[in-house]
């Protein structure tokens, strides 16, 4: 399809966008919510277009060894299959040099044939310092000044080169995370030549607010990033007219995360608990909440998919109507199950050579491996589960996820979790599958029978891996937290662990999670497989056809991109 860039309105800006698992442009969660994102606008028709990095050698490719200890490896990937190259260069100044960034562009396809090309920067050329071609490499790799070049690459170069393409009319320019949050300078020096002013006014300020909307993420302090004054003058250059704005620059240190806030018309977190979080960490700032979702044709399985053609053809164009899987006979929802489930346990022998058997009540768990996230919590009594698996019935435990390199506390609970396995072997088969990609992700959330999430609250900010188990008739068991609290209907869609208390310790967690396991999910499933197979029919009826970027996007569309309050 031609693109006409005059009449793209929505410029979406993520650090990460991660549209399969042959472009290994993302880490996880964040980068595979924008690929959805964007995959759902083209499905819908909305006139986006998107920017983010190359990213050549991705995140990092991650190796187990048989204790558990993760070694990482550089994770690259074919980028001329993939992507076409632009005929455009634009220059960003770093410490001074003029750096030449160039990019590839990729189409997103909807369903309709309509195109969300996305623009991936690049700085692998000739005329760029060794240090500049490599900017572009690695995903939240290196120190705090490679990460800050980068981010001057993605929002002050990004903002040039949909320029450079004739992208001029862009009314909204929506940062997805404070990353491309630099995009605002651009956007002032834009506003500056317009009207050949040297010194900043308020009014100009406005002029970028009402353009820009912000999306927050997490509320972990370690995902907003900041930079010491000194540091942005060296990278960024001697701009005191802007660093002297409060908007800008407080406490000598330029934080991402209040510079978007600062510079945008709309803000939401994502989830509506994140919100109000949010609203706390944040005090002062007007913050909406959009629930994340993930895109339904990505995350079906194949049986599935295959089911849904047939009962409910139009599912695809509109999520809405998987509401009516309710009518799709138990028996046909139970074959399709069990087709992802042998694939898995395929899967799961290819690479641990482990033979798990397919009539056993199988538990997912798969995250980024971070203290709060908990993926011990299911082991926090090893006895106690020994003890359920033997005498209320069978369970086995696949894991996967990675830790950041700098993570040791992620580290070493990878190592626990060996060490568990090792202890548990003869009673609860348990296995940690390696590198977590969007591959295994999908293998997972259809194959296992139930989505386990122990994450310690209010950290959670939505989490998606749940909504992929949904969409395929696995009901999650989780901790009330991120998306889960509107998600949970107890008994109907799965089952929450825990009440809605934050402070309750590690320990009244587990014993919740033992306790349900015990007394209600393994009996179900062993003794009244209808019930448990009319609770996988809820999960897509009421979860599948809510939490999907369909819906999220139309949300935007409602809330934050055509809306504007004055
Ligand atoms: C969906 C997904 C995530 C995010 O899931 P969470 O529930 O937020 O942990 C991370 N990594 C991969 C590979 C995924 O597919």
């Amino acid at each position: 399809m031609k693109i006409n860039p005059k009449r793209r309105k929505i410029a979406y800006f993520s650090m990460e966008i991660g549209l399969n698992e042959k472009m290994h442009t993302y880490s996880g969660g964040l980068g595979i919510l924008a690929g959805d994102t964007l995959k759902s606008a083209a499905d819908l028709e909305i006139p986006m277009v998107a920017v983010t990095l190359l990213n050549r050698y991705g995140y990092f490719k991650q190796e187990l060894t048989h204790d558990g200890q993760q070694i990482e490896h550089p994770d690259p990937w074919p980028v001329e299959e993939f992507l076409t190259k632009e005929d455009v260069k634009v220059s960003v100044r770093i410490e001074g040099r003029s750096v030449r960034v160039t990019a590839w562009r990729y189409d997103v396809v909807g369903v309709t044939g309509y195109v969300v090309p996305v623009y991936f920067l690049d700085t692998y050329l000739e005329e760029n310092s060794e240090y500049d071609r490599k900017l572009t490499d690695y995903l939240y790799g290196g120190d705090q000044k490679y990460r800050l070049c980068q981010e001057v690459v993605l929002g002050i170069g990004g903002v040039r080169i949909l320029r450079a393409l004739g992208y001029d009319e862009i009314e909204t320019f929506h940062m997805n995370e404070g990353h491309s949050a630099l995009l605002t300078f651009e956007l002032i020096d834009e506003e500056l030549r317009k009207t050949s002013s040297s010194m900043i006014l308020e009014s100009h300020l406005k002029a970028v607010r009402e353009k820009c909307v912000f999306t927050t993420h997490t509320p972990v302090p370690a995902g907003h990033d900041k930079f010491p004054l000194e540091l942005v003058r060296k990278v960024i250059g001697p701009r005191d007219e802007l660093f002297s704005l409060p908007q800008v620059v407080y406490d000598n240190t330029l934080n991402m995360t209040y510079l978007a806030l600062n510079m945008s018309r709309y803000i939401n977190g994502v989830a509506k608990k994140h919100g109000e979080v949010s609203k706390l960490m944040f005090a002062g700032y007007d913050i909406s909440s959009i629930t994340n979702g993930v895109h339904a044709q990505t995350w079906v399985s194949e049986p599935f998919q295959e089911l849904f053609d047939k009962y409910i053809p139009m599912w695809r164009t509109d999520n809405f109507s998987l509401r009516y899987a309710l009518s799709i006979p138990n028996e046909e929802i139970w074959n399709a199950h069990m087709k992802c489930k042998k694939t898995l346990l395929e899967y799961v022998k290819t690479q641990t050579g482990v033979e798990m058997n397919e009539e056993v009540l199988t538990i997912g768990f798969a995250r980024r491996a971070t203290a709060y996230k908990r993926a011990d919590l299911l082991l926090y009594n090893l006895e106690r589960l020994k003890e359920i698996s033997s005498k209320d019935g069978k369970i086995q435990v696949i894991y996967a996820g990675k830790a950041h390199p700098k993570d040791e506390g992620g580290k070493q609970l990878i190592k626990k979790i060996f060490t568990a396995i090792q202890e548990l072997k003869s009673h609860v088969p348990m296995v940690y599958l390696p590198n977590y990609d969007m591959k295994v992700a999908k293998m997972m959330v259809s194959g296992v029978d139930i989505w386990l999430n122990t994450p310690q609250p209010p950290l959670e900010a939505s989490g998606t891996s749940g909504m992929k188990a949904s969409l395929n008739g696995v009901p999650n068991f989780s901790v009330l937290d991120g998306w889960w609290i509107e998600g949970c209907i107890e008994g109907i869609t799965g089952w929450a662990i825990g009440d809605f208390s934050e402070n309750a310790s590690s320990e009244q967690h587990a014993k919740s999670l033992y306790e349900k396991l015990e007394k209600t999910i393994i009996p179900l499933y062993y003794q009244h497989r209808d019930q448990f197979i009319q609770m996988m029919k809820y999960a897509i009826a009421i979860n599948g056809s809510f939490f999907n970027t369909h819906r999220m996007v139309q949300e935007y569309v409602i809330n934050a991109y055509f809306h504007k309050e004055s």
